[in-house]
């Protein structure tokens, strides 16, 4: 038999959050009495089953034995964190991210050590228990943020909340957190071949750097200048000959691509002339694994790289001139000593030949 709200009782119970929804007793015509949960004033009712009065009242049925995680925490200690959480959970709209004055002082919590595991511990006393529920709770906790969206989700939360459909198996499957899942979700692209041409033992950061501006052809050549309109000036300041692009300064320059052949003499690699985009393709594929060749000629590239950009700089700002000479010897000096305390197995004959080579010793 179907039985209908008679009247409604007195304040049973005030929950913790500021739109302060209230637990009310209320008596059927069945003769039993009901708890209802009432909510008003700025909460979002859409967001729980209520059964709206107005626009923004309404009811919904308390289901017994629920304990409001504010009043269990009431009196208690709670991490910073923690409170942060309740708060941001908390149904008002807000613009900042910190709890308001007021919310702290109506929340009646205290900062502390955390207790939140204390409610499993002391309501669920044989660990299996105490394990699933727990684990229940993580999981609709999370399963609620998965869901809902407020104006104080991060940025990566939203972007997360996006890719719902996604996460939600994963998120079955027991992943819980947020990286995780994103893990899981993101597209893995394959690292940037050339990624180890740079980042190696034994790079130097400065001509790491370089070479890397170098590859996204983001280092400021004239070229580049002058698609942004800020010179009209466009010559190669090293061979006068020349636009001076990225790709012309590091490969097709006359005197870059000297220094670049007497690079390789010295590590006995007899190469034509290559373009960039042949040079990184080679250098992409061949130079791999860790013998001393394959770090000699990423060190060597780089510093190559490094020394050309250094150079160019040197002729534009300062008007100072090195010969392909000059600069050789400064790349054999770094290439030189970087090896030099490794356990190298000198006995080796392409180690031999290029310890003599680059004089490491
Ligand atoms: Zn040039």
């Amino acid at each position: 038999m179907k039985s209908s709200y008679k009247t409604y009782g007195p304040i049973i119970l005030q929950a913790l959050s500021i739109n302060a929804p209230k637990v009310v007793e209320c008596l059927g015509s069945d003769g039993h009495k009901y708890k209802q949960l009432a909510k008003s004033g700025k909460d979002d009712l859409r967001q729980d089953a209520v059964v709206p009065f107005t626009p923004s009242t309404g009811v919904l049925e308390w289901v017994d034995g629920t304990l409001l995680l504010g009043e269990y925490l009431k009196g208690r200690q709670v991490k910073k964190k923690t409170f942060v959480i309740l708060f941001l959970f908390d149904d008002r709209k807000k613009t900042s991210a910190k709890p308001s004055r007021q919310f702290v002082r109506t929340s009646g919590l205290n900062f502390g050590l955390p207790v939140m595991h204390y409610f499993f511990l002391e309501r669920f006393l044989q660990p299996a228990d105490w394990f699933e529920k727990r684990l229940a709770y993580t999981r609709s906790v999370a399963a609620t943020s998965m869901l809902t969206e407020s104006a104080s989700s991060s940025y990566s939360f939203k972007r997360l909340l996006k890719l719902k459909t996604e996460a939600l198996p994963i998120f079955n499957a027991g992943v819980m957190n947020s990286k995780g899942i994103w893990e899981e979700i993101r597209v893995k692209r394959d690292k940037v071949p050339c990624h180890k041409l740079i980042w190696f033992p034994l790079h130097i950061l400065k001509f790491s750097i370089i070479t890397w501006l170098a590859i996204l052809d983001r280092l400021p050549t004239r070229e580049r200048l002058i698609r942004m309109g800020i010179t009209t000036v466009g010559s190669c300041v090293l061979c006068n000959d020349a636009l001076e692009s990225r790709n012309h300064l590091f490969a097709d320059c006359a005197m870059a691509a000297s220094l670049w052949k007497e690079i390789l003499n010295l590590t006995h690699l007899a190469k034509y002339p290559m373009s960039w985009d042949n040079m990184l393709a080679w250098a992409s594929t061949t130079w791999k694994g860790k013998s001393l060749l394959t770090s000699i000629m990423k060190i060597a590239w780089c510093a190559f790289i490094y020394i050309v950009w250094e150079e160019r700089n040197k002729r534009l700002f300062q008007g100072r001139v090195r010969t392909v000479g000059d600069m050789l010897s400064s790349i054999k000096e770094t290439v030189g000593t970087q090896p030099r305390n490794r356990d190298l197995n000198r006995l080796d004959n392409v180690n031999t030949f290029l310890c003599n080579k680059w004089g490491i010793g």
